[in-house]
């Protein structure tokens, strides 16, 4: 028998050790990975760098108290605010804690600024920000929330794509909107680049912060190294995680010198969080994702990878869907069998994970290789054919 608590269906599977885009179970048989983690070892299984910044690391320093400078997080909150839009940065060791920390933030600015009672938040009706408390009340999900009452005031909702929605759910209260880039466990929905405009400009017009929630789609997944960079809005506040650390536990809440001001000594804290064992992580995984080679790589092999799911979708319409997602954060959405077709995918050593509205994940680590992506397409390939 287990003892672990059964909040999650776990599959019947174990792995002993993995490397780059592969998984080695404890019955000695090889999957492709493009689970990852949930999009959080951005660079595979015991990728050497992350293997040799961990050991050097291990053996200098792990842990000290946020009482005292840590250099290791100057140096990452720095090459974080070089390459962004950010100003400051606070580190977290997750991303609920991170999408949390953003809230803060935001009411923190608005309470700074004479005007404590602007701090509600407004989010997309079922998304996803964690699975605390707060975050849960914040995705609005109904299941997600049940049996974890009373709710939590100061948050509304509107529906995912409905401008008339958005707008009228803005009240003279509402502190930010927060909502997902790219909704990732909602469904690999993106919120189109000119919508991300007409969001800033909104917030601008009616002096409300922009939260963009980039825990799944940050950090070079979609080849840029924000999902929101082409549209060249500047976000407030935008929390970080699962890439960051690849595979070590990491989160960051960013934000621009106005919404920092309100954050002064004593406002917020964590006794993890930016430890230099996670520092030195981080640091190693933004030199190397941030890499201009790597991103130009990321692109072409996307565009490969998207090209022939489309071939696949064109050859069983009545399976799929849908194809979406951009970079390495792909959803096939089909009409119906999502968990057969995951584990079917999955007797072929295929690792995939499910999201809302009938999509199946894909996510492979933003180093994959060619071979390994048209190893995939032959596996999708083959189950489209077994199911159709
Ligand atoms: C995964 C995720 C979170 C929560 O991150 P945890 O590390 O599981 O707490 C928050 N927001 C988004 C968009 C996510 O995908």
């Amino acid at each position: 028998m287990s003892y672990l608590a059964k909040n999650y269906n776990r599959k019947k599977i174990s792995f002993k050790y993995g490397k780059g885009s592969y998984l080695y179970s404890s019955d000695n048989k090889r999957y492709l990975d493009f689970v990852q983690g949930i999009a959080v070892n951005s660079l595979g299984h015991a990728h050497p760098k992350l293997v040799k910044t961990i050991n050097i690391q291990s053996k200098k320093l792990w842990h000290v108290s946020n009482a005292f400078m840590i250099p290791e997080g100057e140096k990452l909150a720095k090459k974080l605010c070089q390459k962004t839009f950010a100003n400051y940065v606070i580190f977290q060791n997750s991303g609920t804690e991170a999408t949390e920390a953003a809230i803060k933030v935001a009411r923190r600015y608005f309470y700074s600024v004479g005007k404590p009672k602007k701090n509600r938040i407004l989010c997309i009706k079922n998304s996803f920000h964690g699975r605390t408390l707060a975050a849960i009340n914040a995705s609005g999900s109904k299941k997600m929330m049940e049996g974890f009452g009373p709710k939590i005031s100061g948050f509304d909702h509107f529906v995912f794509g409905d401008h008339k929605s958005l707008k009228k759910n803005i009240t003279k209260n509402t502190a930010a909107i927060m909502v997902e880039t790219i909704m990732g466990e909602g469904g690999i929905k993106i919120i189109p680049d000119w919508c991300l405009r007409g969001l800033r400009k909104l917030c601008n017009k009616k002096k409300i912060l922009l939260i963009l929630d980039e825990v799944q789609c940050g950090i070079s997944r979609t080849g840029d190294f924000f999902a929101f960079e082409k549209s060249k809005v500047k976000p407030d506040i935008v929390p970080i995680a699962k890439g960051i650390g690849g595979g070590f536990p990491l989160g960051a809440v960013l934000m621009n010198k106005k919404v920092a001001k309100g954050m002064i000594p004593g406002t917020h804290g964590s006794t993890f969080g930016g430890n230099p064992l996670a520092m030195a992580v981080g640091n190693t995984v933004m030199d190397i994702v941030t890499n201009k080679k790597f991103l130009n790589n990321i692109n072409d092999l996307s565009k490969y990878f998207f090209t022939e799911l489309i071939i696949i979708k064109d050859k069983y319409p009545e399976l799929i869907k849908d194809i979406r997602g951009r970079g390495f954060l792909i959803g096939i959405q089909l009409y119906k069998h999502q968990n057969i077709f995951i584990k079917e995918l999955m007797n072929k050593k295929l690792l995939t994970i499910r999201a809302s509205e009938n999509v199946i994940r894909i996510l492979p680590p933003l180093n994959v290789k060619r071979s390994e992506l048209s190893q995939a397409l032959k596996i999708i390939d083959s189950v489209c054919k077994k199911l159709n």
